[in-house]
């Protein structure tokens, strides 16, 4: 009997998927998996698994930004600015009254936060998923960042002056914007997680 190499049944049963149990040699079938998600469900659900992460208690949202060549140069959802700031859920409020001290003056928007921690120096073209229509001053800086469309889930109506601004931004500087309609395994991750 020839010696056994050290590590060789690990290789072989790597190389054919071929096992022995000491019985019987059984050959694994190779699954094929047939319906995959496509991209705006893959991008839409980062965007989502991303607003899971925001301490928001009223509304939480993320936003993943995305390249010509299908690759995530973003990621964000709105949260506190935190960079040194320790404790920083204690000092910015989380609610909207009083006015003068709400959250709206200190929260940092999903948007912002993933063209701000992008990952490629330019996003010029790139297309941005984002779970709730962007505001206008999320507007203002997809645009002069250069990204040219938007995917978002869900929007807030278009009464409200920072969204009707915000159309009109998009509008004018012709960045394409289109509503998600969440289908197959977003619509389970949509359940999931609670939004469904
Ligand atoms: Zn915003």
């Amino acid at each position: 009997m020839s010696p056994k190499r050290k590590g060789m049944n690990t290789v072989n049963q790597s190389k054919d998927s071929t096992r022995s149990c000491g019985k019987k040699k059984t050959t694994a079938k190779t699954k094929k998996i047939k319906d995959v998600i496509d991209w705006d469900q893959y991008f839409m659900g980062v965007a989502l698994i991303s607003a899971q992460r925001s301490k928001d208690p009223e509304t939480q949202v993320g936003a993943c930004i995305v390249n010509s060549n299908k690759r995530i140069v973003g990621i964000g959802y709105n949260g506190m600015p935190d960079q040194g700031i320790l404790g920083n859920d204690k000092i910015f409020p989380w609610k909207k009254v009083p006015k003068e001290h709400s959250k709206h003056l200190y929260v940092c928007h999903a948007e912002m936060n993933a063209i701000v921690n992008k990952m490629s120096v330019d996003i010029r073209c790139c297309t941005i998923y984002t779970t709730l229509y962007p505001c206008n001053e999320c507007s203002k800086l997809m645009i002069q960042s250069g990204i040219s469309s938007v995917v978002y889930l869900e929007d807030k109506g278009f009464t409200r002056p920072e969204y009707a601004a915000s159309k009109l931004l998009l509008d004018k500087a012709d960045v394409k914007y289109c509503k998600y309609k969440p289908k197959g395994d977003t619509e389970r991750l949509l359940k999931a997680l609670g939004k469904l």
